[in-house]
């Protein structure tokens, strides 16, 4: 017993629509890790420190947008971003806050830019007294 053309047709749809989902999802991964490596090797000295300035921070995200006083949008460097979700602020402490409508961690947010979270936190913060 054989199948009809037809029948076969819809199959093989089938097939090339997983085959090319896979493909691209493979492609975007290698995309990512790309971007990540890139990065890094881009500001191979990070300050470590704590207390990175906003301009830097700024200069290693892609599609950074002003959206008010001390707030930006730019494309999350953590996962494949297609519009900005990454939103960035700094707060009166002089703290950088970083949120990801995407839903990434402000860790793997860091890591894939190549500061650690410290840099977030800024020099001058007032310390409270013990
Ligand atoms: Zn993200």
């Amino acid at each position: 017993m054989s199948l009809p053309d037809s029948c076969l047709e819809q199959l093989h749809a089938e097939c090339e629509r997983a085959y090319r989902a896979a493909i691209k999802e493979l492609a975007e991964t290698a995309l990512l890790r790309e971007q990540r490596a890139k990065a890094v090797k881009q500001y191979p000295t990070a300050a470590r420190s704590g207390g990175i300035h906003i301009d830097e921070l700024l200069a290693r995200l892609e599609s950074v947008r002003d959206t008010g006083p001390q707030r930006w949008v730019a494309k999350c460097p953590a996962h494949l971003d297609k519009t900005p979700s990454l939103s960035i602020r700094v707060a009166e402490s002089g703290n950088v806050l970083l949120y990801d409508f995407g839903g990434c961690i402000a860790d793997d947010i860091c890591a894939a830019i190549g500061i650690s979270i410290r840099d977030l936190f800024s020099r001058s913060a007032p310390r409270r007294a013990a």
